[in-house]
């Protein structure tokens, strides 16, 4: 079984419908991304699987089991995390301490509190202090992990959102747009850790806009054209495909990593 199952997926906002009748499945530990051009109802698609947003008609299963109409914070504890855009980072505080809070946040209200609630308070707060210094280094950031988030650069601050997300222990992570706004140097390293992170068994499913990135890292590649799936498959299929070259011309200057 799949561990994400998308059947039939459809949402209204008034008159518009920004996601149409979508299905695809995600396995376990793969690099699934999808991608369209703006409009194309990729982000209510993100939040319709964070539960975010209820469908209009469809659901969502992970693990087999319904979690549309289920309270996003309910979907986070089942494994399901959604990057934190940047404006939930404190500024003011260095990127360590932000996923120290992170963690302690997901004490009060998460998963982690089954493992961690059987120490006392000090040991709790060794062994968060230790989970967040591995996550920083393992994202690349361990040497500006005690820098006040406001000095680092736009590319460390996006990793620092994913650090704040890898707090929560997801076991799938929706990744929004990770690499907008950055360079191809921040990029290669931001792909270089979303492979990381597939790498400790958290499967990835990535909505963006850089193709280049796109058909590096994918395993698999949904298309999205007007809320309807237009094309699936690995990424030589879909840049071969007609469907996906005709959507995208006349939109933008978009290539398809050629
Ligand atoms: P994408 O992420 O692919 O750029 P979105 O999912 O953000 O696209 O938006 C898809 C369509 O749905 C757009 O036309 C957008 O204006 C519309 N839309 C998104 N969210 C809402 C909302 N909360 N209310 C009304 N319309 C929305
Ligand atoms: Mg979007």
């Amino acid at each position: 079984m799949s561990l994400l199952q998308i059947q039939n997926l459809t949402k209204q906002f008034g008159g518009l419908t920004a996601v149409n009748d979508v299905s695809f499945e995600v396995e376990e530990g793969q690099i699934l991304s999808v991608i369209g051009p703006n409009g194309a109802g990729k982000s209510t698609l993100f939040k319709l699987i964070s539960s975010f947003l209820t469908p209009t008609k469809g659901r969502v299963l992970y693990k087999g089991e319904r979690v549309s109409g289920l309270s996003p914070h309910r979907v986070a504890q089942m494994g399901i995390v959604r990057t934190f855009q940047e404006t939930t980072v404190f500024k003011e505080m260095t990127a360590f301490d932000n996923v120290v809070i992170a963690h302690q946040l997901g004490l009060k209200a998460g998963p982690l509190g089954i493992f961690l609630a059987s120490g006392t308070a000090r040991e709790d707060e060794v062994r968060i202090r230790e989970s967040a210094a591995e996550i920083l280094t393992y994202l690349g950031l361990g040497h500006v992990m005690h820098e006040e988030a406001r000095n680092l650069p736009h590319g460390y601050l996006r990793a620092l959102g994913i650090a704040i997300a890898m707090a929560a222990r997801p076991k799938l992570l929706l990744l929004d747009e990770p690499f907008a706004g950055m360079n191809v140097d921040e990029t290669d390293r931001a792909v270089d850790m979303v492979e990381g992170i597939r790498r400790r068994g958290i499967t990835v499913l990535l909505v963006e806009h850089d193709m280049r990135a796109v058909m590096r890292i994918s395993d698999r590649i949904v298309v999205i054209s007007f809320g309807q799936k237009i094309a699936e498959g690995t990424p030589a299929e879909i840049r071969a495909d007609e469907a996906v070259i005709e959507a995208y011309l006349g939109h933008d200057d978009e290539t398809l990593g050629h």
